[in-house]
């Protein structure tokens, strides 16, 4: 069973430089085959997007504020959820409310 503690500021700086590298290959499929072959661009886009998700469905968990279960979400709820920059709004599995959920890192 996964652990799961609070962001670090370890967790953060790993999370926006993934991010950080996910942009620059945008940017880079942008320049190198967006003008000529803007369907290339459109499947890298989507595949970086869908690594990024996948990545971050993998790293991290949720915290409800409501009860303080702690649970993970698929990839698909994980990419369709709004969120902000260290919550989502979520449905608890516990405790079946509706919130602003705090991400928590897993461990182990
Ligand atoms: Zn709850």
């Amino acid at each position: 069973m996964a652990k799961y503690q609070d962001l670090t500021p370890r967790d953060r700086m790993t999370g926006y430089s993934i991010l950080a590298i996910g942009c620059v290959a945008l940017i880079a499929a942008a320049l190198l085959v967006g003008k000529e072959h803007p369907l290339w661009f459109v499947g890298v886009a989507l595949a970086v997007l869908a690594a990024l998700v996948v990545w971050h469905t993998r790293t991290f968990g949720y915290r409800c504020p409501s009860c303080g279960a702690q649970f993970e979400v698929s990839v698909l709820r994980n990419f369709l959820a709004p969120n902000l920059a260290e919550t989502k709004f979520l449905t608890c599995p516990v405790c079946k409310r509706k919130d602003w959920a705090k991400v928590v890192a897993k461990r182990g």
